[in-house]
C-alpha cells in the first residue's frame, strides 16, 4: 500500500494534513490514506446532505467528510472525553466546524431524540469494532432508502484471518467475523467488503 500512498499527491488540505500528523504522532488510529481518498471521492458523488459518524477519535474523518460533503451536516459522537476534548480543540477555527456536531455519548446508550436530524444520507461506523452488529442494529433505522452505511476495520489488520492470536484478540475477531457474515446475509441491504484501508464495508439500504 505504500506504493499507491507514495504515488498520490502529499494531502494539500493543511487541517487534515496536520491532523493526520498528529495522529501518527500520538498513536491515536485514524482512517487509513486510501479508506480517506475512498471516502472523499464517495461523498463527492454523493453529495449528502446528513452524516452520522459513530466514534470521532480526533475529528480527521469528520473533518474530511464535511470538506467533501459541502452541503452536508455532521453529527459525530464519540464516548472518550479525551478524544472529545481532542476533537474540539481539531474544529475550533475551522469553518467546517459549523456543520458538525459533536455529541459525548455512548453511542448504544444515546436516546436518538438526542441527534439533530431524523434521518441520515450517509453513517460511518468506526467505534468499537466488537459492537459492530449494536451499532448497526440501532442506528439503521435512521438511514434513508439509497443511504450507506459504511464500516471501517473490517479486516483488523488483517487479524481477523490469522489463527494463534490470544484469547481476548481471538474473541473479537470473531465478533469483528460475526459482523461480516451478519451484513454480507442482510437481504435489506446491497452490500460488499473492500480491501481498502484496514478494510472497508459498505452497505447500501434497499
Ligand atoms: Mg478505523
Amino acid at each position: 500500500m505504500s506504493y499507491l500512498n507514495k504515488l498520490h499527491p502529499k494531502e494539500a488540505d493543511q487541517a487534515l494534513a496536520s491532523l493526520r500528523l498528529f495522529a501518527q504522532q500520538e498513536n491515536i488510529p485514524i482512517i487509513e490514506e486510501d479508506t480517506a481518498r475512498f471516502i472523499k471521492q464517495l461523498l463527492s458523488i454523493m453529495q449528502p446532505t446528513t452524516i452520522l459518524e459513530i466514534g470521532s477519535a480526533i475529528g480527521y474523518t469528520a473533518t474530511l467528510m464535511a470538506k467533501a460533503a459541502p452541503k452536508a451536516h455532521i453529527t459525530t459522537i464519540e464516548r472518550d472525553a479525551t478524544m472529545i476534548e481532542l476533537v474540539d480543540k481539531h474544529l475550533s477555527g475551522q469553518t467546517v466546524s459549523e456543520r458538525i456536531t459533536v455529541i459525548q455519548a455512548d453511542a448504544l446508550k444515546l436516546s436518538l431524540e438526542a441527534l439533530p436530524h431524523a434521518m441520515y444520507d450517509v453513517i460511518f461506523i468506526d467505534a468499537a469494532k466488537a459492537q459492530n452488529i449494536n451499532f448497526f442494529e440501532k442506528y439503521e433505522g435512521l438511514l434513508r432508502r439509497g443511504g450507506i452505511i459504511l464500516v471501517d476495520n473490517i479486516l483488523f489488520h488483517g487479524m481477523v484471518e490469522q489463527e494463534g492470536l490470544s484469547k481476548n484478540l481471538t474473541q473479537l475477531m470473531r465478533k469483528v467475523d460475526r459482523f461480516n457474515r451478519y451484513v454480507l446475509e442482510r437481504e435489506d441491504f446491497d452490500t460488499a467488503l473492500y480491501h481498502i484501508g484496514d478494510g472497508l464495508c459498505m452497505s447500501i439500504k434497499k
